[in-house]
């Protein structure tokens, strides 16, 4: 092949290569924008989505409604909750008054949240929890449910 061929065909071959890409440009162009400008903008999250664990408001007490009955405690493969109940009278029932979790060992399999018979925890739709150390993970979710206010 002589070197005027060649040419040629690198010739075309860079024409037909530039065309494909700016037919794939033309056909984007006018679709709906897919992508977002995190973190500006955020996707809406699927209802399935699963967070961290959490305590839940309840509305009636604006509250936790955990009794600290460590059936959660219990059941975690990954043994990464601790719960401590009181008693304030001896008439009314236990409640929790720290609820810590290693969020780093957590494999949000969701057995606790399953187990619990009052309803207490539930899956967060946080994603952007960060942090700066190992023991930045373990979390007390009372304080951090009171922290955020009624
Ligand atoms: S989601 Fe699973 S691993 Fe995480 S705290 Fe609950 S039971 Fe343990
Ligand atoms: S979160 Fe639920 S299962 Fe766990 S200790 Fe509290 S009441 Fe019991």
């Amino acid at each position: 092949m002589n070197a005027v061929v060649r040419y040629l065909r690198d010739v075309f071959s860079g024409a037909w290569s530039l065309a494909m890409g700016m037919s794939v440009t033309l056909r984007y162009m006018f679709k709906p924008v897919s992508t977002v400008q995190y973190p500006r903008e955020a996707m809406p999250l699927p209802e399935v989505y699963r967070g961290h664990i959490e305590l839940r408001r309840f509305a009636e007490t604006g509250s936790h409604g955990c009794v600290a009955c460590g059936e959660c405690f219990r059941i975690c493969p990954s043994g990464v909750i601790k719960v401590q109940g009181l008693k304030e009278e001896a008439d009314r029932p236990n409640r929790a008054v720290f609820y810590f979790i290693d969020f780093s060992r957590c494999s949000l399999c969701g057995l606790c949240v399953e187990v619990c018979p009052e309803s207490a925890l539930a899956f967060s739709k946080v994603y952007e929890e960060v942090g700066v150390s190992r023991y930045s993970t373990v979390v007390d979710l009372i304080a951090r449910l009171e922290s955020q206010g009624a």
